[in-house]
């Protein structure tokens, strides 16, 4: 709209674009158009994601941000300009677009440093990458050239990047497929997207389950202590529903070796009297000896048996369901005690709010 408007040819000519476009050629080294695009376009919608709450990660909105932010850095190498005008360039920003957008100057602050952060980290592998990509296309060369040889009137090969590698460039020196597609063609090749999509699908699969099974049993270390506690989580959950009710879902949870820490809903301030039963609840079922079992099945076979859990969709197909006797039953990684008679005596030692409709309780084994 603003490039009809001002009657221009491009969205980047208009004055939304314009100051950080006149910027980067001043900065750059090396010209090239695209790259100057590619970065205004960016590091444009890095802030407005990170105004808007996004952080860099590996999932979901966060890996877009990611990818947005790490391809900017990769333009701005290309054009040779030192990195730490990247503040220049966001300062421009804001003074362009703050008038419109006044969340861009209430964040500007949390914004530069979330894009600085992400540069550092980046630019740690970024070289590292370069190198190893270099190499990837020396070998495929020598292997395209001996075939010829071998076969001198065979059709021109179709220069390719495996799967394996855009994965391993992505997965070790945090290279977006879009990154390595780039330089790729840089060096008249293309890459195998399918191959890497499904390399990446299985991966993020299971980093997933990884950091639900570490949200949910906060399971950072294992040791007798910690494994205990994590059956002691199980039960102290299956309590506060009994004694709360069945809303009262599990939020959180942290372990260590010396005490445990769990989050769940609830409108009120526990009383007394509900501290005491959940506490004796816990103890009951301690004393009984109750089996902790492990069984693996289809994740909607879980949920027909009636295991609790949070996020199924975060779950593999095929997923771990730990019981304890009848009173248990939770979608969990493990690992567990097998019976609940190792735990010793079970004791609230705090509850508290922790965020708004969510209380905390504190507890160790003894
Ligand atoms: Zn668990």
């Amino acid at each position: 709209m603003t490039m009809l408007l001002e009657g221009k040819e491009t969205p980047f000519d208009t004055e939304l674009f314009n100051g950080v476009m006149e910027k980067l050629k001043e900065l750059q080294q090396e010209d090239y158009i695209e790259s100057r695009r590619i970065i205004a376009e960016h590091l444009r919608s890095s802030m407005m994601i990170i105004a808007d709450g996004g952080r860099p990660s590996n999932l979901d909105r966060g890996y877009v941000l990611r990818r947005l932010i790490r391809r900017m850095i990769r333009h701005m190498n290309k054009l040779q300009i030192d990195l730490k005008e990247l503040k220049t360039l966001i300062d421009i920003n804001v003074k362009d677009l703050g008038e419109m957008y006044p969340e861009l100057i209430k964040n500007r602050e949390t914004i530069e440093q979330v894009i600085i952060e992400e540069k550092d980290k980046f630019v740690k592998t970024l070289e590292k990458g370069e190198r190893e990509f270099k190499k990837v296309i020396e070998r495929l060369e020598k292997e395209i050239s001996t075939k010829n040889e071998i076969d001198k009137d065979r059709k021109e090969i179709a220069k390719i990047i495996p799967g394996e590698v855009v994965f391993k460039l992505y997965d070790t020196y945090g290279f977006p497929p879009e990154v390595t597609a780039e330089l790729a063609k840089e060096s008249g090749y293309e890459i195998d997207v399918k191959a890497f999509d499904e390399l990446f699908k299985k991966h993020q699969e299971k980093s997933r389950a990884g950091s639900e099974q570490k949200f949910k049993g906060g399971l950072a270390e294992t040791t007798k202590e910690t494994v205990a506690y994590h059956t002691a989580t199980h039960l102290l959950n299956a309590a506060i529903k009994q004694v709360i009710g069945k809303d009262a879902h599990q939020r959180g949870s942290n372990i260590t070796v010396d005490r445990m820490r769990f989050d769940f809903n609830c409108d009120h301030k526990l009383t007394p009297e509900e501290k005491q039963q959940i506490e004796d609840l816990v103890n009951k079922w301690i004393k009984e000896g109750l089996p902790v079992t492990k069984e693996e099945m289809k994740k909607e076979d879980a949920i027909k048996s009636g295991a609790e859990c949070m996020f199924i969709e975060k779950y593999p197909d095929i997923v771990t369901v730990y019981t304890i006797g009848n009173v248990s039953k939770e979608l969990c990684g493990g690992p567990h005690v097998k019976n609940t008679n190792e735990l010793g005596t079970f004791k609230i030692k705090k509850e508290e709010s922790s965020s708004s409709g969510v209380r905390r309780i504190k507890a160790v084994l003894q």
